[in-house]
This record gives C-alpha cells, sequence and structure tokens, in this order.
C-alpha cells in the first residue's frame, strides 16, 4: 500500500509558515490583503471562493471579496481591477475563473497588475516560469512542488509524466519539475501510446479532469502518484484523475482526493500573496 501524501496536513504547515510571516510584518504595521472577484453564480467557484476566504481569516490576510453579478460587463470588471491595481492597500487580486461567456479571460488575466498577480497567470510571469526566474508560481503546481519537498521526494534526475497540457496545471506543472532538474514529457488528448508512456514515469502527475482515468495497468511498480483532478464519480462523490484503490496497491506515494493538491494549491495562494505583499513594501 503507497504512502498518502497528506494535502491537507502540508497545507497546515505552510499556512502556518505564512501565519507566522504575516504577523511578524503586523509588527511593522504592513497588512497583507487580497481581493478576490466572482463574477455570476458558478456553485463550485462559489465553494472555492469561500475556502480562499477561510484561509486568509486563518493566515491573518484580510480578503475583500467582490461578488459582481452574471451581467456585469467586461468594462465594468476591468475597471474595478484598474481600480485594485492601483490601491496600495491591495496586495494581491485574484479572479474567479471561469468567467460568464461575455467576458474576454484573456483580456481580465492580462489586465491584473503582474506584481499583484496572485494566481500567476499574467504572460509576465509565465514567462518568469519559463526562465526560471520567478516570483509567483501558479498556486496548483507549486503546491505540488512544496508537497513532494515536504515529503522528501527528490526530483532531480526522475522521469515526470505529465498528463494535460493546461496554462493553469499541465504546462507550468512542467516547467516547474524541468527548473528541478527532472526528465519530463507531457501528455494531451492527441498523445499517442498514453499508457506505455505512464508505464515509463518515476513520477505521474494527472491532471486531465476525468474520474478514474489513471487506471492500475498505466502505473509502474512504486511510482509516485499526484492526481490533480477534481472530479465527481457516478455516485456525486468527489474524485480525482485516478482510480485511487487500485493504483494505491502498487504506487509508493500517492495524493488523495479530497486532501491531496487541492489544499495545496489554496496554501500556496496565501504564501502568494504574502510574497506580493513583501515584494510591494521592498522587503524582497
Ligand atoms: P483542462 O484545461 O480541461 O485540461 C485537461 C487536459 O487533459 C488537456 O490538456 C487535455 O488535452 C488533457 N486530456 C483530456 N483528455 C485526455 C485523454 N483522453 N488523454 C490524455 N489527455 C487528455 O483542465 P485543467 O484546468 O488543467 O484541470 C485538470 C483537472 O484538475 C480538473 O479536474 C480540474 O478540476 C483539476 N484542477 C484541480 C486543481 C486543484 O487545486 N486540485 C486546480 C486546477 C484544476 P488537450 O490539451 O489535448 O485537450
Amino acid at each position: 500500500m503507497a504512502q498518502i501524501i497528506d494535502g491537507k496536513n502540508i497545507s497546515s504547515l505552510v499556512k502556518e509558515d505564512v501565519k507566522k510571516e504575516i504577523e511578524a510584518l503586523k509588527q511593522q504595521n504592513i497588512k497583507v490583503c487580497l481581493a478576490v472577484i466572482i463574477v455570476g453564480d458558478d456553485p463550485a467557484s462559489k465553494v472555492y471562493v469561500g475556502n480562499k476566504k477561510k484561509a486568509c481569516e486563518a493566515t491573518g490576510i484580510e480578503s475583500l471579496e467582490y461578488a459582481l453579478p452574471a451581467d456585469t460587463t467586461e468594462e465594468e470588471l476591468l475597471c474595478l481591477i484598474e481600480k485594485l491595481n492601483n490601491d496600495p492597500a491591495v496586495n494581491g487580486i485574484l479572479c474567479q475563473l471561469p468567467l460568464p461567456k461575455h467576458i474576454n479571460e484573456k483580456r481580465v488575466i492580462n489586465t491584473i497588475s503582474a506584481k499583484k498577480d496572485v494566481d500567476a497567470f499574467h504572460p509576465e510571469n509565465v514567462g518568469h516560469i519559463m526562465i526560471g526566474d520567478y516570483t509567483f508560481l501558479p498556486c496548483t503546481p507549486a503546491g505540488v512542488m512544496e508537497m513532494l519537498e515536504r515529503t522528501g521526494i527528490e526530483v532531480q534526475g526522475k522521469h515526470c509524466v505529465i498528463v494535460g497540457r493546461s496554462n493553469i496545471v499541465g504546462k507550468p506543472a512542467a516547467a516547474l519539475m524541468l527548473n528541478k532538474s527532472a526528465t519530463v514529457t507531457v501528455c494531451h488528448s492527441k498523445t499517442v501510446n498514453l499508457k506505455e508512456i505512464c508505464l515509463t514515469a518515476d513520477i505521474l502527475i494527472a491532471a486531465v479532469g476525468r474520474a478514474n482515468f489513471i487506471t492500475a495497468d498505466m502505473v509502474r511498480q512504486d511510482a509516485i502518484v499526484i492526481d490533480v483532478g477534481i472530479n465527481r464519480n457516478e455516485q456525486g462523490k468527489l474524485c480525482g484523475d485516478v482510480d485511487f484503490e487500485a493504483v494505491s496497491q502498487k504506487a509508493s506515494h500517492i495524493t488523495p482526493v479530497p486532501g491531496g493538491v487541492g489544499p495545496m494549491t489554496i496554501a500556496m495562494l496565501m504564501k502568494n500573496t504574502l510574497t506580493a505583499a513583501k515584494q510591494q513594501n521592498n522587503l524582497i
């Protein structure tokens, strides 16, 4: 049976570290503030925003929530972002995705000041990640790296196979793994021989968005399996992309869903907000 990488526990440790630094900043009269924008009534987005708010409370970060109606125009949203960009009391800005169809996500991402872009989606920050010289790392792949590090798993020299190539998970995860000297293969829906490639992975990262997509026959004995997926199975239960029951019999380490990468993502958002505040106060 694989060792479970407990994201809930590791995320608490990360948040504890952030909390200590926030307290130290308060002693210097520096407050840390995250502005979270949500447009519309998407239930999943509301849960995510609620969890982010709770994490802010737990770490001592002030949070400002802007819940805008679904018919908010793109111009109104961009106007709010510009206002927050120019507000020195706001250190980080996050606009919860997905946005309603009439709003251009790319324009929204590009409007958030790169210095307050705690999601690290702005092209300027993406460029910094590619050259390995960054302030912010995208929260989910950064959470994966933090989990591996705190579990004592060495990445250097390992073959890391990532299934999924999205801009928010797969691609930045590949860049971070490469920056840590792993040998990286990125797979996607057009990949031929996916199973054979997965079987060569020392570290297998699943970011597909399909329940039970990674089955035990795709996993090498004693591989490390990181499940980024968040799905609902046929019974409506939260699950990842990996067939946890079967794969955990084969892997050396595995992340569960829930309680794996999800809580790490939020902890890394807190860390990014702290970093933004330190940078804006010339402390780094
Ligand atoms: P996405 O943008 O939909 O990307 C999914 C990726 O999977 C795409 O690159 C797609 O390939 C690939 N794919 C789809 N079918 C495939 C197949 N049959 N074989 C191989 N690859 C296939 O999703 P995402 O935003 O990266 O999210 C992925 C999952 O992670 C979702 O379940 C999401 O909810 C979850 N997630 C979790 C967190 C967290 O905090 N834990 C954060 C973000 C996302 P193509 O590019 O060829 O279409």
